[in-house]
C-alpha cells in the first residue's frame, strides 16, 4: 500500500469530473452571496444538503443531490468562479490535466444563453490555468432525460465557440430509463463534425449493452463502464483493441450502487486484463472526495497496486484525453520523469 505522501506527489490526469458536483464549501458560500441567497445554514448543514447520503439507493437518488447548488449557478460570474474553484482543487490533487464537464442547459434559469454559459466556464478554466500549474478543458454534457430537440441545440455550440478549451461531448444523467440508442442520431451528427465523444454507460446494474452501443456510436471513452465486467471475453478484447478508456470513480460507483461489495468492483480485474481503466472523482462534493482520496482507496483495496501501476493508468488517461498528439507526448514525457523521481 502506498503512503499518502507518495500519492499526493504523483502527477495525475482526471478525465471525469462534473462541475456542479465538485464545488468547495467556500465556493458554494461565495456563489450564494453573489446570487443574493441568504444561507443561514452551518457549514455542516450545507454539506449535508450537497453530499450524497450514506445509504443512497441508486443513481437517480445520487443525482438528486445536484439540486442544491444548481440554483446558484445561473450567472456568468458564478459559473466562472465555479470553474476556477474546481481547477484549483484539482491543482491541490497534483493534477496536471483535467477535463471538467457540465450541462449548459442547467444554467439558463436567469438570462444566460447556452453560449454564455459555456464561455463563462471556459473563462474560469483559463483564469485558473494562469494561476496554477495545470491545463483544464471543458466537455459539454447533454442530459439523457432531456428531449432530443433540446439536446440538438447543443451541437452548434462547437461551431459557435471556437475556443481550444472546448474539447468534447458527453451524455450524462438517467441511464436507468434512457438507453443509449435514443441518442444515435445526435452522436452521429457530432462524430461527422469530428467532436470527441465520451458517454456515461454501464453505471447501473445490467446496463452493459449501453457500453457496447456507446462504442458502436463512436465514443472513445466510457463514463464509469463498471458493467464491462459482464461483457464477454471477445467484447472486452474489442475494447482493449480499440483502447477504449474507462473513466471509473470508486466512491461514486459504490454510492450509485453500480456495485455494493468490493469483490464485485471490477477495477483491478479489468486492469489486469489490459483494459484502459482510469481513476476519477466524478463529483468531489457530492461524493465528499478528492482524487488523492480515490487513489488512497484503490491503494488500500489493492495493496499490490504499485506506483508503476498508478503511472500506467495515468498514461492510459493521457492517451484518452481530448488533446493534440503533441500535448499528449509532452504529458507522457513529463509523467515518466516525475514518476521516476518519486520511485527513487
Ligand atoms: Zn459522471
Amino acid at each position: 500500500m502506498l503512503k499518502s505522501e507518495i500519492i499526493a506527489q504523483m502527477p495525475k490526469v482526471e478525465l471525469h469530473c462534473h462541475l456542479d458536483g465538485s464545488l468547495s464549501l467556500s465556493c458554494i458560500k461565495e456563489l450564494a452571496k453573489n446570487a443574493g441567497v441568504n444561507i443561514t445554514m452551518t457549514d455542516e448543514e450545507i454539506l449535508e444538503k450537497a453530499q450524497a447520503l450514506e445509504n443512497t439507493k441508486n443513481l437517480l437518488e445520487y443525482l438528486k443531490r445536484f439540486d442544491f447548488v444548481l440554483p446558484l449557478l445561473q450567472s456568468y460570474t458564478n459559473l466562472e468562479l465555479a470553474a476556477y474553484d474546481v481547477v484549483k482543487q484539482a491543482a491541490d490533487d497534483h493534477i496536471k490535466y483535467i477535463e471538467i464537464r457540465f450541462a449548459p442547459t442547467q444554467h439558463l434559469l436567469e438570462n444566460l444563453s447556452l453560449e454564455e454559459a459555456v464561455e463563462a466556464v471556459i473563462a474560469g478554466l483559463s483564469r485558473a490555468e494562469n494561476d496554477f500549474d495545470i491545463r483544464a478543458n471543458a466537455l459539454i454534457c447533454g442530459l439523457k432525460q432531456e428531449p432530443i430537440q433540446k439536446l440538438q441545440k447543443l451541437l452548434p455550440l462547437f461551431d459557435k465557440i471556437p475556443d481550444e478549451h472546448l474539447v468534447g461531448f458527453d451524455m450524462a444523467g438517467d441511464e436507468l430509463n434512457y438507453p443509449q440508442e435514443k441518442f444515435i442520431d445526435l452522436i452521429h451528427d457530432l462524430k461527422i463534425n469530428a467532436v470527441n465523444v465520451t458517454l456515461h454507460a454501464g453505471e447501473c446494474p445490467a446496463c452493459e449493452q449501453n457500453i457496447l452501443d456507446s462504442i458502436a456510436m463512436g465514443a472513445s471513452r466510457i463514463g464509469h463502464g463498471i458493467m464491462t465486467k459482464n461483457l464477454s471475453k471477445a467484447e472486452q478484447e474489442m475494447m482493449i483493441e480499440k483502447q477504449i478508456v474507462l473513466e471509473m470513480a470508486p466512491t461514486s460507483n459504490f454510492q450509485t450502487k453500480a456495485v455494493t461489495e468490493l469483490a464485485q468492483y471490477p477495477f483491478k480485474e479489468l486492469y489486469d486484463k489490459g483494459l484502459h481503466v482510469t481513476l476519477n472523482t466524478d463529483n468531489r462534493t457530492v461524493s465528499a472526495t478528492s482524487l488523492n482520496k480515490e487513489y488512497e482507496k484503490i491503494s488500500a483495496w489493492y495493496p499490490d497496486f504499485s506506483l508503476a501501476d498508478f503511472e500506467k493508468i495515468n498514461h492510459y488517461a493521457i492517451d484518452g484525453a481530448f488533446i493534440s498528439k503533441e500535448e499528449k507526448e509532452q504529458l507522457h514525457q513529463s509523467f515518466i520523469k516525475e514518476y521516476k523521481k518519486i520511485s527513487e
